[in-house]
């Protein structure tokens, strides 16, 4: 394929106060598809991170409806709540394959990443990169990791949405202090519909283990901070049923 190159419009963000938006005009399967996410992220995060220092920062995918569907990259940072840097826990359960919460989210392992349920069993699924980072910039262009990891994402969607058009509401990967897990975790939000009709029958076995290992105080305490353990404590009480709750994190 010749090298097709980025606009200089998508890198140029709508500026509001804490929040950026950056509008490309094509979907991002079809940024995939035409093998320029890579080359895509990569400006992103340079012009981030370099140009502009942001270190913390929300940074959310989402189609947008009123331009056919085209992708929308959402950046926010600067919120005082987000000051603090996740708590370094004693299991990274993206890397520790042998920790139970660790076999029983993990659905495939591709080249380059994993692809999971969610630890805490919410209405998402989550793909990691198999080297333990904790930036996208990190991932190298050169091998190709880059590249391979949104076109994993796609494929894993296509995958556990059935090839549904619009299965999904939002794609989150947060960095620095906006992060709850160390490890990059790419987070794919599916809509209600495609998480009670599609995902959760297909898995009902897994979340049912999850659930009984998020009661353990062993599970919590090796494998999340003090920010899961609060929204745990909070919300999940006793058991059962969390797959049809979806509820949404906020960040
Ligand atoms: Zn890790």
């Amino acid at each position: 394929m010749t090298s097709l190159t980025i606009p200089a419009e998508w890198l140029i963000p709508h500026k509001f106060p804490n929040q950026w938006i950056f509008q490309c005009s094509i979907s991002l399967r079809n940024l995939v598809l035409t093998n320029r996410a890579g080359q895509f992220f990569r400006q992103l995060v340079t012009f981030l991170e370099q140009v502009h220092q942001l270190i913390d920062y929300h940074l959310e995918l989402q189609y947008n409806p009123q331009r056919n569907n085209e992708l929308d990259v959402w950046i926010c940072f600067g919120k005082p709540h987000r000051a603090s840097k996740p708590t370094l826990t004693p299991v990274c359960i993206s890397c520790e394959l042998t920790h139970e919460l660790s076999m029983t989210t993990l659905l495939s392992e591709q080249e380059y990443t994993r692809a999971w349920l969610d630890a805490t069993a919410r209405a998402m699924l989550i793909l990691t990169p198999i080297r333990h980072v904790e930036r996208l910039s990190e991932l190298t262009d050169e091998n190709g990791e880059m590249e391979a990891f949104w076109y994993d994402a796609i494929k894993l969607i296509d995958r556990e949405c059935n090839q549904l058009e619009i299965c999904y509401r939002a794609i989150v990967l947060n960095h620095g202090t906006y992060r709850n897990h160390s490890h990059l975790h790419l987070k794919i939000k599916v809509t209600d519909d495609t998480w009670n009709r599609i995902i959760a029958p297909r898995h009902r076995e897994k979340i049912q283990k999850i659930n009984q290992l998020l009661q353990k105080s062993s599970v919590i305490e090796d494998c999340f901070g003090p920010r899961y353990y609060k929204r745990l404590t909070k919300s999940k009480i006793p058991d059962e049923k969390l797959h049809s709750s979806n509820q949404d994190a906020k960040v």
